[in-house]
Protein backbone atom coordinates (compact mmCIF):
# COMPACT_ATOMS: atom_id res chain seq x y z
CA UNK A 1 0.00 0.00 0.00
CA UNK A 2 1.08 3.89 -0.62
CA UNK A 3 2.51 5.35 1.99
CA UNK A 4 -0.32 7.85 2.43
CA UNK A 5 -2.70 4.49 2.40
CA UNK A 6 -1.32 3.69 5.20
CA UNK A 7 -1.50 6.89 7.26
CA UNK A 8 -5.39 7.31 6.29
CA UNK A 9 -5.82 3.66 8.18
CA UNK A 10 -3.47 4.40 11.22
CA UNK A 11 -5.14 7.85 11.76
CA UNK A 12 -8.74 6.14 11.90
CA UNK A 13 -7.87 3.45 13.69
CA UNK A 14 -6.08 6.18 16.18
CA UNK A 15 -9.20 7.99 16.20
CA UNK A 16 -11.50 4.94 16.75
CA UNK A 17 -9.89 3.98 19.58
CA UNK A 18 -9.92 7.26 20.87
CA UNK A 19 -13.69 8.20 20.13
CA UNK A 20 -14.28 4.75 21.89
CA UNK A 21 -12.52 5.20 25.24
CA UNK A 22 -13.96 8.91 25.20
CA UNK A 23 -17.74 7.19 25.13
CA UNK A 24 -17.10 4.53 27.88
CA UNK A 25 -14.60 5.73 30.21
CA UNK A 26 -15.20 9.95 30.54
CA UNK A 27 -18.10 11.87 31.50
CA UNK A 28 -17.90 13.73 27.97
CA UNK A 29 -19.41 10.45 26.66
CA UNK A 30 -21.69 9.56 29.54
CA UNK A 31 -24.87 10.92 27.51
CA UNK A 32 -24.10 8.87 24.31
CA UNK A 33 -23.71 5.70 26.25
CA UNK A 34 -27.18 6.71 28.26
CA UNK A 35 -27.97 6.74 24.79
CA UNK A 36 -26.59 3.61 23.64
CA UNK A 37 -27.63 1.58 26.66
CA UNK A 38 -31.21 2.95 26.36
CA UNK A 39 -31.32 1.70 22.41
CA UNK A 40 -30.31 -1.77 23.58
CA UNK A 41 -26.44 -1.65 22.99
CA UNK A 42 -23.97 -3.94 25.45
CA UNK A 43 -20.88 -3.02 26.74
CA UNK A 44 -19.65 -5.80 24.50
CA UNK A 45 -21.34 -4.62 21.35
CA UNK A 46 -20.04 -1.34 22.19
CA UNK A 47 -16.92 -2.83 22.06
CA UNK A 48 -16.72 -5.37 19.46
CA UNK A 49 -18.10 -2.77 16.97
CA UNK A 50 -15.75 -0.34 18.81
CA UNK A 51 -18.07 2.39 18.95
CA UNK A 52 -17.23 5.67 20.20
CA UNK A 53 -18.17 8.90 20.46
CA UNK A 54 -16.78 12.70 19.06
CA UNK A 55 -16.45 15.76 20.95
CA UNK A 56 -18.52 19.00 20.54
CA UNK A 57 -15.63 20.99 19.73
CA UNK A 58 -14.04 22.11 16.11
CA UNK A 59 -10.57 20.86 16.32
CA UNK A 60 -10.15 18.15 18.54
CA UNK A 61 -9.89 15.41 16.44
CA UNK A 62 -7.41 17.64 14.80
CA UNK A 63 -4.98 18.82 17.33
CA UNK A 64 -5.28 14.84 18.16
CA UNK A 65 -3.87 13.64 15.10
CA UNK A 66 -1.63 16.52 14.61
CA UNK A 67 0.23 15.96 18.03
CA UNK A 68 0.99 12.24 16.80
CA UNK A 69 2.93 13.68 12.99
CA UNK A 70 -0.12 13.71 10.82
CA UNK A 71 -0.80 16.80 8.68
CA UNK A 72 -3.40 18.34 8.13
CA UNK A 73 -3.41 17.79 3.95
CA UNK A 74 -3.72 14.03 4.93
CA UNK A 75 -6.62 14.51 7.31
CA UNK A 76 -8.40 16.10 5.04
CA UNK A 77 -7.63 13.52 2.14
CA UNK A 78 -8.84 10.85 4.48
CA UNK A 79 -12.44 12.73 4.99
CA UNK A 80 -11.43 13.69 8.39
CA UNK A 81 -11.94 17.72 7.98
CA UNK A 82 -13.84 20.00 5.97
CA UNK A 83 -12.58 23.07 4.74
CA UNK A 84 -14.00 26.80 5.55
CA UNK A 85 -14.76 28.71 2.65
CA UNK A 86 -14.24 31.95 3.10
CA UNK A 87 -10.23 31.35 4.63
CA UNK A 88 -9.96 28.23 3.96
CA UNK A 89 -8.96 26.66 7.48
CA UNK A 90 -9.81 23.42 8.52
CA UNK A 91 -12.50 22.05 11.18
CA UNK A 92 -13.13 18.54 12.33
CA UNK A 93 -15.95 16.91 10.30
CA UNK A 94 -17.62 14.54 12.73
CA UNK A 95 -18.79 16.48 16.09
CA UNK A 96 -20.53 15.45 19.06
CA UNK A 97 -21.58 12.55 17.16
CA UNK A 98 -21.60 8.43 17.79
CA UNK A 99 -18.99 7.27 15.82
CA UNK A 100 -18.76 4.22 13.84
CA UNK A 101 -15.59 2.68 12.20
CA UNK A 102 -16.42 1.35 8.87
CA UNK A 103 -13.53 -1.70 7.72
CA UNK A 104 -12.43 -2.55 4.30
CA UNK A 105 -12.63 -6.16 3.34
CA UNK A 106 -9.52 -6.81 5.13
CA UNK A 107 -10.50 -4.95 8.67
CA UNK A 108 -8.87 -1.78 8.78
CA UNK A 109 -10.83 1.46 9.66
CA UNK A 110 -11.02 3.62 6.81
CA UNK A 111 -14.02 5.95 7.43
CA UNK A 112 -16.59 7.22 10.17
CA UNK A 113 -20.04 6.52 9.93
CA UNK A 114 -21.49 9.21 12.62
CA UNK A 115 -24.95 9.24 14.11
CA UNK A 116 -26.63 12.42 15.69
CA UNK A 117 -27.61 12.21 19.12
CA UNK A 118 -30.77 14.57 18.67
CA UNK A 119 -33.56 14.75 16.24
CA UNK A 120 -32.40 18.09 15.65
CA UNK A 121 -28.94 17.36 14.60
CA UNK A 122 -29.46 17.03 10.65
CA UNK A 123 -28.73 14.51 9.34
CA UNK A 124 -29.18 11.78 11.24
CA UNK A 125 -26.07 9.66 9.81
CA UNK A 126 -23.15 11.88 8.37
CA UNK A 127 -20.74 9.57 6.63
CA UNK A 128 -16.87 10.18 5.31
CA UNK A 129 -17.07 11.49 1.98
CA UNK A 130 -15.26 9.39 -1.29
CA UNK A 131 -11.57 9.17 -0.43
CA UNK A 132 -9.07 7.39 -1.91
CA UNK A 133 -9.77 4.52 0.49
CA UNK A 134 -13.50 4.91 0.87
CA UNK A 135 -16.45 3.77 -1.92
CA UNK A 136 -20.10 3.74 0.24
CA UNK A 137 -21.10 2.15 -2.81
CA UNK A 138 -19.07 -0.74 -2.57
CA UNK A 139 -17.99 -0.74 1.60
CA UNK A 140 -20.75 -3.61 2.95
CA UNK A 141 -20.73 -3.24 6.83
CA UNK A 142 -19.35 -6.11 8.86
CA UNK A 143 -18.17 -7.34 5.88
CA UNK A 144 -14.47 -8.87 7.37
CA UNK A 145 -16.20 -10.28 10.55
CA UNK A 146 -19.52 -12.25 9.06
CA UNK A 147 -17.42 -13.42 5.78
CA UNK A 148 -16.39 -17.11 7.71
CA UNK A 149 -20.12 -17.15 8.61
CA UNK A 150 -21.81 -16.20 5.45
CA UNK A 151 -19.36 -19.22 4.14
CA UNK A 152 -20.31 -21.57 6.97
CA UNK A 153 -23.81 -21.12 6.88
CA UNK A 154 -24.47 -21.03 3.14
CA UNK A 155 -26.01 -17.46 3.03
CA UNK A 156 -25.53 -13.82 3.56
CA UNK A 157 -27.87 -11.95 5.74
CA UNK A 158 -28.54 -8.14 4.41
CA UNK A 159 -29.63 -5.36 6.12
CA UNK A 160 -30.69 -1.76 5.61
CA UNK A 161 -29.00 -0.30 8.34
CA UNK A 162 -25.30 -1.09 9.93
CA UNK A 163 -27.55 -0.65 13.56
CA UNK A 164 -29.68 -3.89 12.20
CA UNK A 165 -26.39 -5.65 11.78
CA UNK A 166 -25.38 -5.00 15.24
CA UNK A 167 -28.58 -5.70 17.13
CA UNK A 168 -28.33 -9.20 14.94
CA UNK A 169 -25.14 -9.79 15.96
CA UNK A 170 -25.64 -9.45 19.81
CA UNK A 171 -28.97 -11.79 18.96
CA UNK A 172 -26.37 -14.61 18.22
CA UNK A 173 -27.02 -13.73 13.89
CA UNK A 174 -23.73 -13.06 12.84
CA UNK A 175 -23.74 -13.59 9.14
CA UNK A 176 -25.27 -9.93 8.30
CA UNK A 177 -24.12 -7.01 6.26
CA UNK A 178 -25.48 -3.92 5.19
CA UNK A 179 -24.84 -1.54 2.63
CA UNK A 180 -23.96 2.42 3.74
CA UNK A 181 -27.30 4.10 2.88
CA UNK A 182 -26.96 3.18 -1.02
CA UNK A 183 -28.50 1.00 -3.02
CA UNK A 184 -26.91 -2.06 -3.27
CA UNK A 185 -24.49 -2.62 -6.15
CA UNK A 186 -23.27 -5.28 -8.49
CA UNK A 187 -19.93 -4.46 -6.63
CA UNK A 188 -21.20 -5.25 -3.75
CA UNK A 189 -23.07 -8.19 -5.32
CA UNK A 190 -19.64 -9.96 -6.66
CA UNK A 191 -18.31 -9.34 -3.31
CA UNK A 192 -20.99 -11.31 -1.27
CA UNK A 193 -21.49 -13.83 -4.17
CA UNK A 194 -17.18 -14.98 -3.50
CA UNK A 195 -18.80 -16.36 -0.40
CA UNK A 196 -22.29 -18.14 -0.81
CA UNK A 197 -24.83 -18.25 -3.68
CA UNK A 198 -27.75 -17.31 -1.64
CA UNK A 199 -28.75 -14.21 0.30
CA UNK A 200 -31.88 -13.49 2.92
CA UNK A 201 -32.92 -10.20 2.89
CA UNK A 202 -34.28 -8.74 5.85
CA UNK A 203 -35.12 -4.62 5.30
CA UNK A 204 -36.99 -2.46 7.25
CA UNK A 205 -40.63 -3.10 7.42
CA UNK A 206 -42.05 0.44 5.21
CA UNK A 207 -42.38 1.46 1.95
CA UNK A 208 -38.99 2.84 1.07
CA UNK A 209 -37.56 -1.06 2.36
CA UNK A 210 -40.05 -2.63 0.82
CA UNK A 211 -38.98 -0.86 -1.98
CA UNK A 212 -35.11 -1.05 -2.07
CA UNK A 213 -35.37 -4.92 -0.95
CA UNK A 214 -37.43 -5.28 -4.12
CA UNK A 215 -34.44 -3.90 -6.36
CA UNK A 216 -31.97 -5.83 -3.88
CA UNK A 217 -33.91 -8.93 -5.14
CA UNK A 218 -33.81 -8.50 -8.60
CA UNK A 219 -30.03 -7.60 -9.05
CA UNK A 220 -29.39 -10.26 -6.86
CA UNK A 221 -31.39 -12.80 -9.05
CA UNK A 222 -29.74 -11.50 -11.97
CA UNK A 223 -26.57 -12.81 -11.11
CA UNK A 224 -27.87 -16.21 -10.50
CA UNK A 225 -28.13 -15.72 -6.66
CA UNK A 226 -30.81 -17.35 -4.37
CA UNK A 227 -32.97 -14.68 -2.44
CA UNK A 228 -35.14 -14.82 0.50
CA UNK A 229 -36.48 -12.63 2.24
CA UNK A 230 -37.62 -12.21 6.13
CA UNK A 231 -40.88 -10.06 7.18
CA UNK A 232 -40.75 -7.70 9.86
CA UNK A 233 -44.63 -6.51 11.12
CA UNK A 234 -45.16 -3.13 9.74
CA UNK A 235 -43.26 -0.08 10.89
CA UNK A 236 -39.93 -1.85 12.19
CA UNK A 237 -36.84 -2.93 11.42
CA UNK A 238 -34.76 -5.46 12.26
CA UNK A 239 -33.23 -3.52 14.96
CA UNK A 240 -36.41 -2.11 16.64
CA UNK A 241 -38.06 -6.25 16.58
CA UNK A 242 -35.14 -7.25 18.20
CA UNK A 243 -35.88 -4.51 21.03
CA UNK A 244 -39.18 -5.47 21.28
CA UNK A 245 -39.40 -9.12 20.42
CA UNK A 246 -36.07 -10.42 21.75
CA UNK A 247 -33.79 -12.27 20.40
CA UNK A 248 -34.99 -16.12 20.46
CA UNK A 249 -38.28 -14.55 19.11
CA UNK A 250 -35.99 -12.77 16.02
CA UNK A 251 -33.94 -16.01 14.96
CA UNK A 252 -37.08 -18.51 14.84
CA UNK A 253 -39.97 -16.21 13.45
CA UNK A 254 -38.07 -13.79 11.08
CA UNK A 255 -35.00 -15.32 10.10
CA UNK A 256 -35.93 -19.21 10.50
CA UNK A 257 -39.11 -18.14 8.63
CA UNK A 258 -38.55 -16.23 5.33
CA UNK A 259 -40.56 -15.68 2.12
CA UNK A 260 -39.51 -17.38 -0.53
CA UNK A 261 -38.37 -14.89 -3.66
CA UNK A 262 -41.61 -14.87 -5.21
CA UNK A 263 -43.79 -14.73 -2.44
CA UNK A 264 -41.86 -11.91 -1.54
CA UNK A 265 -42.52 -10.29 -4.95
CA UNK A 266 -46.43 -11.17 -5.10
CA UNK A 267 -46.28 -9.64 -1.22
CA UNK A 268 -44.86 -6.46 -3.03
CA UNK A 269 -47.03 -5.79 -5.80
CA UNK A 270 -49.94 -6.19 -3.22
CA UNK A 271 -48.72 -3.21 -1.69
CA UNK A 272 -50.80 -0.35 -1.88
CA UNK A 273 -53.31 -2.15 -3.87
CA UNK A 274 -56.94 -2.16 -2.67
CA UNK A 275 -57.70 -5.97 -4.15
CA UNK A 276 -61.31 -5.45 -3.68
CA UNK A 277 -61.56 -3.39 -6.10
CA UNK A 278 -61.83 -5.52 -10.01
CA UNK A 279 -59.68 -3.35 -11.67
CA UNK A 280 -56.60 -3.37 -9.55
CA UNK A 281 -57.57 -7.12 -8.54
CA UNK A 282 -56.98 -7.58 -12.08
CA UNK A 283 -53.63 -5.82 -12.65
CA UNK A 284 -51.78 -7.75 -9.63
CA UNK A 285 -53.13 -11.37 -10.96
CA UNK A 286 -51.95 -10.36 -14.39
CA UNK A 287 -48.25 -9.01 -12.69
CA UNK A 288 -48.45 -12.39 -10.18
CA UNK A 289 -49.06 -14.66 -13.40
CA UNK A 290 -46.04 -12.76 -14.95
CA UNK A 291 -44.01 -14.09 -12.11
CA UNK A 292 -44.97 -17.19 -11.41
CA UNK A 293 -44.88 -18.37 -15.55
CA UNK A 294 -41.07 -16.93 -15.09
CA UNK A 295 -40.79 -19.59 -12.77
CA UNK A 296 -38.37 -22.61 -13.81
CA UNK A 297 -39.54 -25.45 -11.48
CA UNK A 298 -43.31 -26.93 -12.66
CA UNK A 299 -44.50 -28.02 -8.95
CA UNK A 300 -43.55 -24.25 -7.89
CA UNK A 301 -45.52 -22.85 -10.61
CA UNK A 302 -48.37 -25.08 -9.98
CA UNK A 303 -48.18 -24.22 -6.35
CA UNK A 304 -48.56 -20.46 -6.89
CA UNK A 305 -51.49 -20.76 -9.07
CA UNK A 306 -53.03 -22.80 -7.30
CA UNK A 307 -52.58 -20.28 -4.34
CA UNK A 308 -53.57 -17.20 -6.84
CA UNK A 309 -57.15 -19.52 -7.64
CA UNK A 310 -57.89 -20.39 -4.19
CA UNK A 311 -57.44 -16.54 -2.67
CA UNK A 312 -59.57 -15.19 -5.89
CA UNK A 313 -62.21 -17.99 -6.68
CA UNK A 314 -61.06 -18.19 -9.53
CA UNK A 315 -60.73 -21.48 -12.16
CA UNK A 316 -57.74 -23.07 -12.31
CA UNK A 317 -58.11 -23.11 -15.83
CA UNK A 318 -58.41 -19.88 -16.37
CA UNK A 319 -55.23 -18.83 -14.57
CA UNK A 320 -53.81 -22.06 -16.63
CA UNK A 321 -54.94 -20.42 -19.96
CA UNK A 322 -54.16 -16.92 -19.38
CA UNK A 323 -50.63 -18.32 -18.08
CA UNK A 324 -50.17 -19.39 -22.19
CA UNK A 325 -51.01 -16.14 -22.86
CA UNK A 326 -48.30 -14.89 -21.31
CA UNK A 327 -45.91 -17.14 -22.16
CA UNK A 328 -46.64 -16.73 -25.61
CA UNK A 329 -46.76 -12.78 -25.58
CA UNK A 330 -43.38 -13.40 -23.78
CA UNK A 331 -42.37 -15.82 -26.79
CA UNK A 332 -43.08 -12.66 -29.18
CA UNK A 333 -41.07 -10.58 -27.63
CA UNK A 334 -37.61 -12.14 -27.33
CA UNK A 335 -34.94 -10.53 -29.57
CA UNK A 336 -35.45 -12.60 -32.60
CA UNK A 337 -32.91 -15.04 -33.77
CA UNK A 338 -29.70 -13.54 -35.58
CA UNK A 339 -30.53 -12.74 -39.59
CA UNK A 340 -28.36 -13.96 -41.66
CA UNK A 341 -27.26 -10.79 -42.77
CA UNK A 342 -26.41 -10.19 -39.63
CA UNK A 343 -23.49 -12.26 -39.95
CA UNK A 344 -22.27 -11.56 -43.00
CA UNK A 345 -18.89 -10.04 -43.38
CA UNK A 346 -18.97 -6.47 -43.54
CA UNK A 347 -17.32 -5.08 -46.86
CA UNK A 348 -13.93 -3.01 -47.06
CA UNK A 349 -14.55 0.66 -47.11
CA UNK A 350 -14.03 1.87 -50.46
CA UNK A 351 -10.42 3.84 -50.24
P1 LIG B 1 -31.47 4.31 13.54
O1 LIG B 1 -32.06 3.05 14.10
O2 LIG B 1 -30.26 4.77 14.26
O3 LIG B 1 -32.46 5.39 13.30
P2 LIG B 1 -31.43 2.95 11.00
O4 LIG B 1 -30.35 2.00 10.66
O5 LIG B 1 -32.77 2.42 11.35
O6 LIG B 1 -30.86 3.92 12.13
P3 LIG B 1 -32.52 4.08 8.58
O7 LIG B 1 -33.16 5.43 8.63
O8 LIG B 1 -33.39 2.89 8.48
O9 LIG B 1 -31.53 4.01 9.82
O10 LIG B 1 -31.48 4.09 7.38
C1 LIG B 1 -30.77 2.94 7.02
C2 LIG B 1 -29.35 3.32 6.64
O11 LIG B 1 -29.35 4.36 5.70
C3 LIG B 1 -28.47 3.80 7.80
O12 LIG B 1 -27.79 2.76 8.42
C4 LIG B 1 -27.52 4.74 7.12
O13 LIG B 1 -26.41 4.02 6.58
C5 LIG B 1 -28.30 5.28 5.97
N1 LIG B 1 -28.87 6.59 6.28
C6 LIG B 1 -30.04 6.88 6.89
N2 LIG B 1 -30.25 8.19 7.01
C7 LIG B 1 -29.18 8.79 6.45
C8 LIG B 1 -28.77 10.14 6.23
N3 LIG B 1 -29.53 11.16 6.65
N4 LIG B 1 -27.60 10.35 5.60
C9 LIG B 1 -26.82 9.33 5.18
N5 LIG B 1 -27.13 8.04 5.35
C10 LIG B 1 -28.30 7.76 5.97
MN1 LIG C 1 -35.27 2.72 6.83
MN1 LIG D 1 -33.96 1.35 9.91
MN1 LIG E 1 -33.35 1.58 13.27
Amino acid sequence: LPTEHLQIIEAHELLAKFYNHLLVNTNEGAQALEYLFKRGFTKESIQKFQVGYSLPEWDFSMKFLEKRGFSHDLMEKAGLLGVREKDGTYFDRFRNRLMFPLKDSKGKIIAFSARALTKDDQPKYLNTPETVLFNKSSLLYNFYEARSQIRKQGFALLFEGFADVISADSAGVKNGVAVMGTALTENHVKQLKRLADSVMLCFDSDAAGEGAAYRAGMLLVSHGISVSAAILPEGLDPDDYIRNYGSEKFRADVIGNPLTWTAFQLLHYRRGKNLRNEGEKLEYIEKAMITISELENAVERDLYIRQLSEEFSLSLDALLEQQQQVNITRKNNQPPLLKHQDIQPTAPKPA
